[in-house]
C-alpha cells in the first residue's frame, strides 16, 4: 500500500504545483491584458524626483467615452504632506491612484511631479517612485521574509527585520513556526487581511518612496488591528508625499488637506476642522459614520454584557 502511496501522493503535489502554476500565469495575463495600451513615449525620460510634489491639473478621465469619470479635477499634494481623498462609492477615489501610476490616461488635463508630465517620463521610473499599499494585498507563495523583501530586493536581513518592526509585524513574524522562513499565501499559513496588509507596509517601508498611495481597506477591521496599522500607516507616511484614497474618515482627521470628491467633482476641500464647520458634505458624512460608529460599540457593549 505504502507503494501505492507515494506516487499518488506525489501526483497529488504535482497537480496542486500545476494547478498554481497556472493560476499564477492567469493573473499575469490578466495585469498585462488591463493595460495594453499604455507605452513609453519615443525618447520618454526616466523621471527626476527632486522634492515629490503630486499636482492633477483639470484632469478628466472616462473609462468609456458616454460615461465621464472625473470632470476636472485639480489638486496639488506639496512635498511631504498628506491629501486625503473621500467621497461616495463610485465617485472616482481609486480612480484617482490608478491614472497617477499610468494605468490609464486623462482625457485631458494633466498628471504632474516635480513639474513633469507623467505621460511623458518612462513608465518603470514612474512606478519606482511611487508606493503603493493596496485595500488587499496579494502575498507570494513563499516564505513571510519574501514578501517583505520583495520591497527592495538589495535590503539586508537587519533592514527587513527593521520594516517589519516599523510596520508592527515583527512580533507576530517572531510566533511564526519558522519565523521568517515561514512559508505563506495558498500554500503555506493564511493570514488575516490586517496581517496582510501589515506585510504590505513593511515591503513599502523597506522600498522607501519619496510618493506614496494608500488604498484604505474598505472593511472593517477590529479597533484594535485598525489602531496598529494606523500607527504603522502613519510611520511610513510621515514625510512622504501622501495620497490617501480613504474609505473610513477616523483615519484621515490628520491630513493636511481633505477632498471631498462627488461624481467625478471636487464638492468642498479643507481640513478635518475647517470641514467640519462648513457644515457640508464632509460633515454629514462624518455624523453619519459617527452614529454608525456609536451604534456599532452600543452593540458590542450590550453583547459583552450579555
Ligand atoms: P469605492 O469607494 O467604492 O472604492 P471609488 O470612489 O474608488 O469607489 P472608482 O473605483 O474610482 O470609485 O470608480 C468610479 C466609477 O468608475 C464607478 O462607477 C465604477 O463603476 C467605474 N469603473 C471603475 N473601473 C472601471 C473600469 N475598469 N471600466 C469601467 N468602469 C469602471
Amino acid at each position: 500500500l505504502v507503494q501505492l502511496y507515494i506516487p499518488l501522493n506525489f501526483m497529488g503535489m504535482l497537480y496542486r504545483e500545476i494547478k498554481q502554476a497556472l493560476i499564477d500565469i492567469d493573473d499575469m495575463f490578466d495585469i498585462i491584458e488591463k493595460n495594453p495600451e499604455i507605452e513609453d513615449k519615443p525618447g520618454a525620460k526616466p523621471l527626476q524626483v527632486t522634492q515629490g510634489v503630486v499636482r492633477f491639473a483639470d484632469v478628466h478621465f472616462a473609462y468609456i467615452p458616454e460615461r465621464p469619470i472625473l470632470k476636472g479635477v485639480s489638486f496639488e499634494v506639496p512635498a511631504g504632506h498628506t491629501v486625503a481623498i473621500v467621497g461616495p462609492s463610485g465617485a472616482g477615489k481609486s480612480t484617482i491612484s490608478r491614472l497617477l501610476f499610468r494605468f490609464y490616461e486623462p482625457t485631458s488635463g494633466r498628471i504632474l511631479i516635480d513639474g513633469q508630465d507623467i505621460a511623458d517620463v518612462q513608465q518603470s521610473s514612474l512606478r519606482k517612485i511611487i508606493g503603493m499599499v493596496p485595500q488587499d494585498t496579494v502575498l507570494f507563495n513563499d516564505t513571510i521574509g519574501y514578501n517583505v523583501q520583495y520591497g527592495r530586493w538589495d535590503a539586508d536581513a537587519e533592514e527587513v527585520r527593521e520594516a517589519a518592526r516599523l510596520a508592527q509585524i515583527d512580533r507576530f513574524i517572531g510566533l511564526l513556526p519558522e519565523s521568517y522562513d515561514t512559508p505563506v499565501g495558498e500554500r503555506g499559513l493564511k493570514l488575516s487581511g490586517g496581517e496582510k496588509q501589515r506585510v504590505a507596509i513593511a515591503r513599502t517601508i523597506l522600498k522607501g518612496p519619496p510618493v506614496l498611495v494608500l488604498d484604505e481597506a474598505t472593511s472593517a477591521l477590529d479597533t484594535f488591528t485598525e489602531k496598529e496599522i494606523q500607527d504603522a500607516l502613519d510611520r511610513v507616511s510621515r514625510g512622504r508625499t501622501t495620497l490617501v484614497i480613504a474609505h473610513r474618515l477616523s483615519t484621515i482627521i490628520g491630513a493636511d488637506e481633505i477632498i471631498v470628491l462627488d461624481q467625478g467633482r471636487i464638492v468642498e476641500r479643507g481640513t478635518h476642522t475647517s470641514l467640519l464647520d462648513q457644515g457640508g458634505v464632509y460633515a454629514a458624512m462624518w455624523n453619519r459614520q459617527r452614529q454608525v460608529d456609536e451604534a456599532r460599540e452600543t452593540l458590542k457593549r450590550a453583547e459583552e454584557e450579555e
